[in-house]
């Protein structure tokens, strides 16, 4: 029998997200051993989460029984300290996924616009389908953000502007000058949105958090998260930052337990180890020129990326990742990014990356 419920029309034109296939998923497809695959596919963190985060988790198993801090003082509260703000410009969500999610609760509905690049990260598009608004996709200038051309596609109608620096899937990433400029001439009723989803992976980031302290840019959200340099995607934990308004504007969409007792406990520890993060941009930056010099060599195009990924030209993308897989490396296909050519391959330790690109040799 079919359904008759009334079903949100909206929902029919939201694209499915397809994640990184899961390890255990390949195995149980494959019948291969989980321990014989490798996942360079979701841009996680190779060396494994901060063993000052296990440790701090571990310890606060034994009060499940309690509910979290709904504020997460202590996580917000520290966290304030590092980037020189107050804890009321931070709010926290489960993944900075779900703060794309507030935004659209907070500002986009039928008859919005929203306005992002081509080859952006996909939840932008998601979200603003979700809400039954109405995508902006502006073409790419070589595979980054061309801003101008963003600020030129903001309608009367627009409320959000979505941009990612560095941007995933490309690794591309806009120069200083270019965003304090763009940043400025937002319009007022216009919320820019900048995820910085892979700041910490920079040498020299574009610092925005003045605009933040200064109370500057009422209409300006940063996004981070711990799912990448901190190595904690499985824990689900990402915040942004902005004016207190805007902050308890977010706040009210916010459900009051988003952030679990285990992931506020494994943040804070996340925060301060200091070493895990140093080796997590060095093996990074190793992996980077790896795959760089490696992908030259093989005479495939790849995008300089300033991620901890790369984007590379195989020709037919899907092929490739399945080829891939079946030699128990799991990469990711760019079909739904419009790259049907390309795989994105996530940077994994020195000896996975000497395996991803023997295996990508043996396939081609
Ligand atoms: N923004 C960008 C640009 C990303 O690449 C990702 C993760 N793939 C996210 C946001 C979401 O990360 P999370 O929800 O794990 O914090």
């Amino acid at each position: 029998m079919t359904s008759k419920l009334p079903i949100n029309p909206a929902l029919a034109s939201v694209p499915v997200y397809l994640g990184g296939r899961p390890i255990e998923e390949v195995a149980r497809e494959l019948g291969l051993p989980a321990a014989d695959i490798i996942k360079l596919a979701s841009n996680e963190n190779p060396l494994g989460p901060s063993p000052a985060a296990v440790a701090a988790m571990q310890k606060v198993i034994a009060n499940l029984n309690l509910y979290p801090d709904g504020n997460a003082f202590y996580l917000k509260r520290r966290l304030a300290e590092k980037l020189g703000v107050n804890p009321e410009n931070l709010i926290l969500g489960n993944g900075s996924n779900e703060i794309i999610e507030f935004v659209g609760h907070a500002l986009l509905a039928s008859g919005a616009d929203a306005v992002m690049s081509q080859y952006s990260f996909a939840i932008y598009l998601l979200v603003t389908k979700l809400f039954n608004a109405r995508p902006i996709v502006v073409a790419a200038k070589n595979y980054g953000h061309d801003l101008s051309a963003m600020l030129a596609a903001i309608t009367p109608q627009t409320r959000v502007v979505f941009v990612a620096n560095p941007n995933n899937p490309t690794g591309t990433v806009v120069p200083c000058d270019e965003v304090l400029r763009f940043v400025e001439k937002i319009p007022d009723n216009v919320l820019l949105v900048m995820d910085e989803a892979y700041i910490e992976f920079l040498d020299e980031p574009t610092d925005l958090l003045p605009l933040i302290r200064n109370g500057a840019r009422p209409n300006l959200l940063i996004m981070r998260t711990f799912s990448k340099i901190f190595g904690l995607a499985g824990l689900r934990i990402g915040y942004g930052i902005a004016a207190p308004e805007l902050v308890n504007t977010l706040e009210t969409v916010r459900q009051p337990f988003n952030i679990n007792s285990i992931a506020q406990a494994g943040a804070l520890a996340a925060l301060d180890d200091a070493e895990h993060i140093r080796k997590t941009r060095e093996n990074n930056a190793a992996g980077l020129a790896f795959f760089e010099r490696g992908l030259r060599e093989l005479g495939l195009q790849s995008i300089p990326s300033s991620g901890n990924f790369i984007l590379v030209r195989v020709g037919n993308g899907k092929k490739i990742f399945e080829d891939l897989q079946k030699l128990g490396v799991i990469v990711r296909p760019m079909g739904g990014y419009d790259l049907p050519e390309w795989v994105r391959i996530s940077i994994g330790t020195a000896k996975e990356n000497e395996r991803c690109l023997t295996a990508l040799k043996k396939v081609l």
